[in-house]
């Protein structure tokens, strides 16, 4: 994603009623801070949340989470929701690889990754959102059984995204590399990225995987 320093945008998520401030104080409590027992999602590496408020929209029995790392996108997403309030969004400004000290296990019942950066260097591996690094990180804040559910038009960091989460030991329970020519399509909702890779005639691979202790 191409950035630029956006004037004024820490200020502005830091003013903003979407945006958990001290989220790290909210660990192990998430229940009581929403008060309403609906479940939580995460979108990690969310962009500009047109996928995360899309699915809020459709389903306001959950309360979704939008992770992102840099308050120039972050800010692109508060001015949306600015036009289109909805009281079951949320985000949150870090880097996804401190979430563990956001979220207790079982915390957090379903994660979408969507077109996340490839960090296409060997030497980078990790710092992939679908390495087993991160996988553990999920493991460790995910209810039993929850989801983990991945789209990218990039082969090669989909093909290392099935190396790892085998080597991890979750289980594959879907699996296409064209998503949009497959039995899965229906009720998928696009992202920004999707739209864009899609018009383009990219194929859109896509994984959901679970870890069964
Ligand atoms: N998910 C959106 C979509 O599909 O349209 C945006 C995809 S964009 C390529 C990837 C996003 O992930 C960027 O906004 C980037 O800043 C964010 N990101 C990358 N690594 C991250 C991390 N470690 N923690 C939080 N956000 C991250």
């Amino acid at each position: 994603m191409r950035l630029r320093n956006v004037k004024g945008s820490r200020e502005q998520i830091a003013a903003n009623e979407y945006t958990i401030k001290d989220a790290e104080q909210i660990k192990g409590q998430w229940k009581d801070y929403f008060q309403d027992g609906k479940p939580i999602q995460l979108e990690i590496g969310m962009g500009k949340g047109k996928f995360l408020m899309r699915l809020a929209e459709k389903n306001p029995h959950i309360h979704y989470i939008g992770i992102e790392k840099y308050s120039s996108v972050l800010v692109r997403a508060l001015e949306k929701m600015e036009e289109t309030p909805l009281d079951n969004i949320h985000f949150i400004r870090m880097d996804a690889e401190n979430i563990v000290n956001v979220f207790e296990k079982g915390e957090v019942d379903q994660i979408y990754l969507n077109f996340s950066d490839p960090w296409p260097k060997d030497r980078h591996a990790k710092r992939r959102l679908t390495s087993r690094q991160f996988l553990e990180r999920y493991h460790n804040i995910l209810k039993e059984e929850g989801r983990v559910i991945f789209k990218t038009d990039n082969r090669p960091l989909f093909d290392f995204s099935l190396e790892e989460v085998e080597e991890a030991g979750w289980t594959l329970e879907k699996c296409t590399f064209d998503l949009h020519h497959s039995e899965y399509l229906e009720g998928n909702i696009m992202t920004e990225y999707e739209e864009k890779f899609v018009a383009k005639g990219n194929p859109i691979c896509m994984l959901q995987v679970f870890y069964k202790e």
